[in-house]
């Protein structure tokens, strides 16, 4: 009998994606069939790329891993997985910090609408990645390459640039 095709969707704010985030993926997808990254579309503090931009990026990431998709999505995680017919949330994790906050998320989820989360733990070396801590040490142009893809880096510098040339 043929297996079920599985599906996850990684949801986030992704504002920029990291080598972490790239980590995740490439880990998830080695678990499911088929995994949709999901960008979420509410307001992020201090945002900086649109959610067009984000999924731009990663679309150009994606592009040579089979079954890893990327789209935007607005409110409800759990309602978005749902219209999805996912099988399962997948998050990372970093550190015993995700783990009380992503814990108090899985388990809400669970709750309001049956569906699991599966987690997968970073590489040790992006233990320390976060898109926040990048877009402030950007900010006061430190240097944060081998934090990020080539791509965002690129796109980083120019909106880094725009926005100190801006009054
Ligand atoms: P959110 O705003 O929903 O936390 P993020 O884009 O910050 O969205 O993170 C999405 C997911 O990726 C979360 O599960 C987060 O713990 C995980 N994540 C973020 N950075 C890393 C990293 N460096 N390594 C592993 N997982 C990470």
């Amino acid at each position: 009998m043929k297996r079920k095709s599985t599906r996850a969707i990684f949801p986030g704010s992704f504002d920029p994606i990291t080598n972490g985030h790239l980590d995740v993926i490439n880990r998830g997808i080695k678990l499911f069939d088929e995994l949709v990254v999901a960008v979420g579309r509410s307001p992020v503090k201090n945002q900086l790329f649109t959610p067009e931009e984000r999924v731009e990026m990663i679309a150009e990431l994606i592009a040579d891993i089979p079954g890893v998709s990327v789209e935007s999505f607005d409110g409800l995680t759990v309602e978005y997985a749902a219209k999805k017919k996912a099988d399962a949330i997948l998050r990372g994790l970093r550190s015993l910090t995700d783990v009380q906050y992503e814990f108090k998320l899985a388990m809400t989820n669970r709750s309001v609408a049956g569906i699991e989360t599966v987690f997968v733990m970073t590489s040790e070396q992006y233990g320390f990645t976060s898109s926040t801590l990048i877009r402030e040490v950007a900010s006061l142009g430190g240097n944060v390459s081998n934090l990020i893809p080539k791509n965002v880096y690129a796109r980083l510098q120019q909106r880094l640039k725009s926005v100190t040339r801006d009054p």
